[in-house]
């Protein structure tokens, strides 16, 4: 269990389980595209260790960048999307992954998504750590999930609240309590 601020959070994936998807999810890659030469977009600040220890599972050669957006303040989405930074190599041809943390309503996905498809990249798809369908309200093609979770708030191994709760091993859910 752990407090952070008002709020309690206990115990919900833990971090064997974690990196035993992530190793499938890697062989997944590794198969799918064991002709290409993937760019592996890390969505920043909340994929950072999901990245980090799926990459370490790639045995195809790849490219990693980094991108930062913005659109969840606290623990509910504000449905708002900034622009797209750090995005300095050329997409044109690329086979990209996108790396994200949680796919929630899918805004920022969807957004983040389609400003990546402007840029010409040849193919694109997605890897998310975390998904809630129940709160899907755009359309995405979601290649690669790590866990189906039901709708609540979530923290740990690189998801925050409030900027705080990233550094953990496991994942962690607000208490109901
Ligand atoms: P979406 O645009 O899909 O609603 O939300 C995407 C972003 O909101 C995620 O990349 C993540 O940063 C944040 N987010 C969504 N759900 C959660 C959650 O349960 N816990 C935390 N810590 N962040 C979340
Ligand atoms: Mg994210
Ligand atoms: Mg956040």
């Amino acid at each position: 269990m752990i407090t952070i601020k008002d709020k309690t959070f206990v115990p919900f994936i833990p971090a064997d389980a974690i990196q035993d998807r992530i190793q499938e999810l890697a062989k997944q890659i590794n198969q799918e595209y064991a002709d290409k030469q993937p760019l592996i977009v890390v969505v920043l600040n909340g994929a950072f260790l999901f990245a980090a220890d799926l990459v370490k599972h790639l045995t195809i050669p790849c490219e990693i960048t980094f991108i930062r957006v913005a659109s969840y303040q606290a623990t509910e989405s504000s449905g708002q999307v900034k622009e797209i930074l750090g995005l300095s190599e050329s997409l044109e041809g690329r086979d990209l992954i996108v790396v994200e943390d949680i796919v929630d309503t899918g805004l920022t996905l969807r957004q983040v998504c389609a400003q990546l498809r402007e840029k010409a990249p040849a193919s694109l798809s997605i890897a998310t750590l975390l998904f809630k369908p129940t709160a899907l309200k755009e359309a995405l093609d979601l290649r690669y999930v790590g866990f189906e979770i039901e709708n609540r708030f979530v923290l740990g191994y690189g998801l925050d609240y409030d900027g705080l709760g990233r550094n953990t091993q496991d994942v962690f859910v607000l208490s109901e309590e």
